[in-house]
This record gives C-alpha cells, sequence and structure tokens, in this order.
C-alpha cells in the first residue's frame, strides 16, 4: 500500500481505479526529442489519426446538426493539411530537436497568436480553430483518450492541474474524486468540486505509476492510500457508507423551515455552475439559486454562446425552479477563468484586471446578448440578475442602463418579457465602502466572500502558498459584511453571502445575528446549515 497526502477539499470518501489525465506539452515545456526524423514521423501517424477523428465527426455532425454547422470540421481538415502550418512544425523540430507533442502544441500556439492579430474577421475566427487542432495532435501524441478526461467506468482523476473549464466539463456521473498536484483552495476548481459534491485532494505528488491502480481518497485525512490493504479498505468502505447514511438523515430535513429555536428566519440558497447543477439543488431542497455562475456556459462553449442558446439554459434552469428565486450572476469572465475566443491579453495582474463588469461594459455586444436571454427568460419564473466586480455607482448604472435598452429593444421586437430584480455583488473593499450609494441603485447585495476576503487582504486566491495566509475570518473581512448588511438594510436592500465563507458553520450564528437574509452555498451544504440554522437560538446571549 502507498500513501501520500494533500489538501483536501470536500471532506467524504472516495472509492475506485485511478485515471491519469495527461494533457498534451505545453508550449512552454521544452523535451528532448529521439530524433527529428522519428518526432516527424510521430507527428505525422498522429496527424493522419486526428484527420480520421476529424472526418467520423463531420459525419456525425452533419447527420445531427445539419451541413452548416458541420463544415467547421471540414476546416480542422484543411488546416491540418495546410503546408505553413506543417513547415512550422518541421522547422521547431529540426532547429529545436523538440519532440513533435512540443512542436505542435508551439505551432498551435503561434499560428493562433498571428490569426488574432490580423484584422480580416474570418482570419481571427482561425486562432482558435489552429489551437484545437494542434491541441488534438498533441492529445493524440500524449495518449489522452480523445474528446473525453474520462473513460467509460467511473474513475477517480488524477492530473498536473485542472482548469477551470477542464472541470467544468467534466461527466459528473464518471467522476468518484480528483486529485490534483498543483491548485489552491480557493480557486474555482476548488469551488466546482464542491458543488459537484466530489472529494478531491490538491498539492499530491504523484507519478505515472498510479494510473489505473485501485485507490481511496480519504477527505478526512488529507491523503489517498493506493492499493488499501484489506482491512483499511473495509474502515474506508464503512465511513463512505456512514457518509451516505448521514446524508440520507439529512434528506429527513426537507421542506422543514430554515429557523433558529426563538423564530428567526433565514433563506438557504444554492450556488451553480451550468443548468445539470440543478438536480442536486432540487435534490438537497435549496430555496433559491443564490448564485448562477454563467460564465460556466461559456466556458464550456467554443465560441461565444448565441442569445437563443443562453435563453433555452436559463429557461431550463427558472422552468425547473418553478417559481423559486434564480439569481443569474453576469459574465465573470477573466482571471483563472479564461476561454479562448475571447482573446484576451495576458495580463501582469489577472485577478485586478480585464475581467468580469469590466469586460461586459467595454464588449457591450457580448454583455447584451446575455441581457436579452435573461430578460426572455424572465417570463418563465422568478429571475434576479446581479452584476460582480462592481467598484462603483457609474458601473451599475451603465449595466442597469443597458438592461433598459436591451428590455426596451426586446419589447418593440415582440418578444414577452419579466420583471427582473437587480442586484450586485459585494466582493471589493469599493464596493463595501461605498455600500450606502450602491444600495440607491439596486434592490440586493450579495456578498462575493472569495474575491472580498482575496481583495481585502491582498491575497491572491489562486496561490496554493498562501492557503494559510487566505483568512475570511480576518476581523476586517467580518467588519465588511457587518458594514455592508448595515448599508443595505438602511436602504431597503436584502442582503446575503454566496462566497464560500456562508457555509461555514462556526460563523452561522454570527451571520444571523448581523441581520444577513440569505445564505447562498453550494447544494450539498444546504441541509448541513439548515440543521444547523435549527439548532440555534438567538435570544440566548452569544458564546464569548
Ligand atoms: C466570490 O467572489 O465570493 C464569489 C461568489 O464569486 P466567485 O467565487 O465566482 O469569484
Ligand atoms: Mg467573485
Amino acid at each position: 500500500m502507498e500513501v501520500a497526502t494533500g489538501k483536501s477539499i470536500l471532506n467524504g470518501i472516495a472509492i475506485g481505479k485511478l485515471r491519469i489525465y495527461r494533457k498534451a506539452a505545453a508550449a512552454s515545456e521544452t523535451a528532448a526529442a529521439l530524433s527529428p526524423e522519428a518526432e516527424w514521423e510521430r507527428f505525422e501517424t498522429a496527424r493522419v489519426q486526428a484527420q480520421e477523428q476529424l472526418a467520423a465527426l463531420y459525419e456525425k455532425a452533419l447527420e445531427e446538426v445539419g451541413e452548416e454547422n458541420a463544415a467547421i470540421f471540414e476546416i480542422h481538415q484543411m488546416m491540418l493539411e495546410d503546408e505553413d502550418y506543417l513547415d512550422a512544425v518541421k522547422g521547431i523540430l529540426e532547429t529545436q530537436n523538440a519532440t513533435a507533442e512540443y512542436a505542435v502544441i508551439a505551432t498551435g500556439e503561434n499560428f493562433s497568436a498571428m490569426f488574432a492579430a490580423m484584422d480580416d474577421a474570418y482570419m481571427q475566427a482561425r486562432a482558435v480553430d489552429v489551437k484545437d487542432i494542434s491541441q488534438r495532435v498533441g492529445n493524440i501524441l500524449s495518449g489522452r483518450a480523445e474528446d473525453s478526461l474520462l473513460g467509460d467506468d467511473p474513475v477517480i482523476l488524477v492530473a498536473d492541474d485542472l482548469t477551470p473549464s477542464e472541470t467544468v466539463q467534466l461527466d459528473k456521473s464518471k467522476l468518484l474524486g480528483f486529485i490534483t498536484r498543483h491548485g489552491s483552495s480557493n480557486s474555482h476548481t476548488a469551488i466546482l468540486a464542491r458543488t459537484m459534491n466530489i472529494p478531491a485532494l490538491i498539492g499530491v505528488d504523484f507519478d505515472d505509476s498510479w494510473d489505473g491502480r485501485f485507490a481511496v481518497v480519504d477527505g478526512y485525512n488529507h491523503c489517498v492510500y493506493i492499493d488499501p490493504a484489506a482491512d483499511l479498505l473495509a474502515t474506508m468502505e464503512e465511513k463512505q457508507k456512514n457518509d451516505f447514511k448521514r446524508e440520507a438523515l439529512l434528506q429527513t430535513l426537507k421542506k422543514k423551515p430554515n429557523v433558529t429555536l426563538d423564530g428567526r428566519e433565514i433563506k438557504v440558497y444554492a450556488n451553480i455552475g451550468n443548468a445539470g447543477d440543478i438536480g442536486l439543488v432540487l435534490q438537497n431542497d435549496a430555496g433559491g439559486i443564490g448564485l448562477f455562475r454563467s460564465e460556466f456556459l461559456y466556458l464550456e462553449s467554443q465560441d461565444f454562446p448565441t442569445e437563443d442558446e443562453q435563453f433555452a439554459v436559463y429557461k431550463r434552469v427558472v422552468e425547473t425552479m418553478a417559481g423559486k428565486k434564480v439569481i443569474i450572476r453576469t459574465l465573470d469572465i477573466g482571471a483563472d477563468k479564461q476561454a479562448a475566443y475571447f482573446r484576451l491579453d495576458p495580463e501582469e495582474n489577472p485577478a485586478l484586471g480585464y475581467r468580469a463588469i469590466r469586460i461586459c461594459l467595454t464588449r457591450k455586444e457580448v454583455f447584451k446578448q446575455q441581457l436579452r436571454a435573461i430578460l426572455r427568460a424572465s417570463v418563465y419564473g422568478t429571475v434576479s440578475v446581479m452584476f460582480p466586480m462592481i467598484i462603483s455607482v457609474r458601473e451599475v448604472r451603465d449595466a442597469k442602463e443597458l438592461l433598459e435598452e436591451c428590455r426596451r429593444e426586446l419589447v418593440e421586437q415582440g418578444y414577452a418579457v419579466g420583471q427582473v430584480e437587480v442586484g450586485i455583488m459585494i466582493e471589493t473593499p469599493a464596493a463595501v465602502m461605498i455600500a450606502d450609494e450602491l444600495a440607491e441603485e439596486v434592490e440586493f447585495f450579495s456578498l462575493g466572500t472569495n474575491d472580498l476576503t482575496q481583495y481585502t487582504l491582498a491575497i491572491d486566491r489562486q496561490n496554493p502558498k498562501l492557503d494559510n495566509f487566505y483568512d475570511p475570518h480576518h476581523p476586517a473581512i467580518l467588519r465588511m459584511i457587518r458594514q455592508t448588511v448595515e448599508a443595505g438594510h438602511r436602504h431597503g436592500c436584502w442582503v446575503g453571502i454566496c462566497g464560500e465563507l456562508g457555509a461555514d458553520q462556526t460563523l452561522t450564528e454570527t451571520f444571523l445575528r448581523m441581520g444577513l437574509d440569505e445564505l447562498s452555498v453550494s447544494p450539498s451544504a444546504v441541509l448541513p446549515l439548515r440543521k444547523k440554522i435549527r439548532s440555534l437560538d438567538l435570544s440566548k446571549e452569544p458564546e464569548a
């Protein structure tokens, strides 16, 4: 038996086979190759295989979505025959003694940058395609399964790192748990694991021999046992069974109010990343959706999702929630959440950079497409719209003006449009300091404590080295939360928390005493939080 340790991001047990996810070599990596001729041959073999995959994809798409949509796979096939592209790969092999993986990924990145810089819109659009085909060949070369990180049977996925866009595309029914070498506890990948209720460890050192071996992820003890001894396996199975029993017991709290012993009520909502999470929301009996991270819809797509595509997703969520509140947070892309087709420039300080509302207010065509989709979906239930990363009254006014513009245009075009409540995230110190003014503009505040902690403590939430310094219990954060609640209430706004801190049961009593109106947490945290709320008595003096 082998044991490796890491940092747990969800207490739970996962038992099953490990599967290593190997990404194709990144362009920044250098590697020694056999010989340019041998690497060219490997590249050629992989290229032929990629062409076969693309031909099959074309046929499948032709049948399922028609010629126009299938055409992209023909373009990809043609790009893989382009002489300039092939010469560039060969050039890197010959001059740098590189591996075929390195040469093809580097060529993809170079060509992508070149296309992105062109004036012609058609050529600009090819920037994503050339990266895509290069990744496809790279994946074949490095033996990664085509089009899926997972196989047919459920596995514990092991990877150097997973980006938010990779995580959101994982088929949850095939995923027992995951283990990564890198990543921080406050990253979006960690948040997604919690939303999916999947035991996960980060900061684990692993090697290739792990692939295919049987293992147990023990989230309680921050470790993974590979080829566990029979008695340990039996203990872990027992522990897992107890977890399932506890979860079943929590189900008895369904339909019970979130009310303290002395009668104080608070709303408990759930956070979701995509429409697929709705099942978990209903299963855990959340009172609504307090944060729909709509950017994951963009991260799952190869290109900007159209208004109609977004409308279909929002409508499905809103309809399924059957009148319960659905708070759609508008596009919060940028920083760690990157989609290639946005073509965002690399930045020195991405967390402080061009992201979220800053992108939306400068790329209005993108923002308006989303606002129109939200307004159209609002006809089918109770929808709120929430703007992220706000630092000024002007931003809120500009965003609201665009929302109104979209409403007017939709009505003129004959669409039905419902009423939407408007709110903002309070996740910057600036927003806390001007909360009184901001409250005049909106109907609710939702505290994004993940970013509020990052910006207040000046700590990059993505940096695993700083995990021990990232302290959301810092008095500065707790005072800011109190200040925000008081300012909101002074102006008739309701105030909630949708950051991870909302699920921290050591603070539930504090939050209730502060007067918070809502807590929005990952779906699996809803019932445990309900249990906690129902055990509190605020008429008693708080414990010192
Ligand atoms: C937050 O910052 O607390 C938040 C809820 O948003 P995200 O984690 O998506 O940045
Ligand atoms: Mg945030």
